[in-house]
């Protein structure tokens, strides 16, 4: 079990597997706290790439050469490590995409493409990431679907009291985040994939924030589609994973062609492979794969439940502890919530507080997070945000609520 305090050996050792963040920063230890942005890699997953390149490289499916084999039967274990990690009945239901964003455009694209018409509803909620709003804004405004939303309380919760007047039948399709990257807010994604399958429209679960952070079942959840990055768990950037109900991908068409995807081709047609290569035309990021298998063999070794339950712990506290310095209030439910707070000053304004910090060496993020429209809704011009993983310690949270009292002296 991760510990939260510094002094303890386990979590020292765990941040010796991550040699970037044992440097200093404008002279100051670096504490970086900017983990839904992007994670760290441990030594075992930048291991995995450089003996990918030193030792296997080459295209995968097409050659009959060792090589060649080596590097497919590592792309194709990935795939089925991605599979376990999901708890996905089979292998053949994952796909692998640059991350989040791409999944949620070959979703829109691809399957809303060609199911959607005039009059269908794209169900969202009030707390997308702008990934998972504007691709669903092309789709609706090429297809003449609309756009509907979920509205988001202001103590930062999804308000669920009028979901039947929401998710009638006109509704294809209700794509949620499972934990929301402005506010912390953990979804009830089981909940509204049974609702959404009640009114026979299917579901889409984005896991940008959650995959890496507690463990994550699409079984369980009843999701028709779900996508992760893997960036924001350890993995390389450049990678990461759609989940698809075999049935939804088995009639979902493809959304670029080219290589790889196709059974046989003619000048004037052709036919595409079943799921998952249907949908992976090109050369894929054969080595991005492989330290996303090797940084899920590493979340596995240290187990999402404590790393949530670390996270949780550290956001909590930080959570409390920012809302009584004067001055700041934090954003979003105080918990249950994933590992990240969102803050406001009543007058140092989110850039000049995160390029204080960054003199200090603390990594946050100061912006509207890709919420645009969220934050204009809380009247706020933008926030700044601090998010944990697994390596964090609560001496950097200390360290954390120092500088932000510090900032209130500097900027009185
Ligand atoms: N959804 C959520 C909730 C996110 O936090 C992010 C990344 N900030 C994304 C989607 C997009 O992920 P990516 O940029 O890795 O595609």
């Amino acid at each position: 079990m991760l510990q939260t305090h510094s002094q303890s050996s386990g979590l020292e050792a765990l941040r010796a597997d991550f040699p970037i963040l044992h440097q200093q920063v404008h002279g100051h230890p670096l504490i970086y706290l900017d983990n839904a942005a992007s994670t760290q890699k441990p030594r075992s997953v930048i291991a995995s790439l450089v003996h990918h390149y030193e030792h296997d490289n080459a295209n995968v499916h097409r050659g009959l050469h060792e090589l060649s084999s080596r590097a497919t039967a590592a792309y194709e274990g990935a795939r089925a490590k991605v599979a376990r990690f999901l708890n996905a009945p089979s292998p053949d239901c994952i796909v692998f995409t640059r991350g989040t964003t791409e999944a949620v455009n070959l979703v829109s694209h691809a399957w809303g493409g060609a199911f959607l018409k005039p009059g269908d509803i794209i169900l969202l909620t009030e707390m997308e990431h702008h990934s998972n709003l504007v691709p669903w804004q092309m789709i609706a405004k090429q297809t003449g679907a609309q756009l509907r939303f979920i509205p988001v309380t202001p103590e930062g919760v999804l308000d669920l009291s009028n979901l039947e007047r929401l998710l009638t039948t006109e509704v294809r399709i209700l794509s949620f985040t499972h934990i929301s990257n402005f506010l912390g807010t953990i979804n009830p994604a089981a909940e509204l994939c049974a609702k959404a399958r009640a009114v026979g429209a299917i579901s889409f679960v984005d896991a940008a924030q959650s995959a890496g952070h507690l463990p994550v079942d699409v079984q369980t959840i009843g999701c028709d589609f779900l996508a992760f990055s893997g960036h924001k768990m350890c993995a390389p950037t450049g990678i990461g994973a759609l989940y698809g109900r075999k049935e939804v991908l088995a009639k979902t068409p493809p959304w670029q062609g080219g290589g790889e995807m196709i059974l046989s081709v003619q000048y004037e047609s052709c036919t595409y492979k079943p799921a998952p290569a249907r949908f992976e035309a090109g050369t894929p990021n054969i080595a991005g794969a492989v330290g996303l298998g090797a940084a899920i063999d590493y979340l596995e070794t240290v187990g999402r439940a404590n790393i949530q339950a670390h996270d949780e712990a550290l956001a909590r506290e930080a959570y409390i502890r920012i809302g009584e310095i004067a001055g700041f209030r934090s954003l979003g439910p105080q918990g249950p919530r994933g590992g990240l707070v969102s803050f406001a000053h009543e007058s140092i304004h989110p850039h000049d507080l995160t390029a204080f910090c960054d003199q200090k060496g603390l990594a946050v993020r100061g912006g509207h997070h890709c919420n645009q429209p969220l934050t204009r809704k809380f009247g706020l011009p933008s926030t700044t945000r601090a998010s944990f993983y697994l390596y964090n310690t609560s001496a950097e949270l200390e360290r954390m609520l120092v500088i932000l009292h510090e900032a209130n002296s500097f900027f009185a």
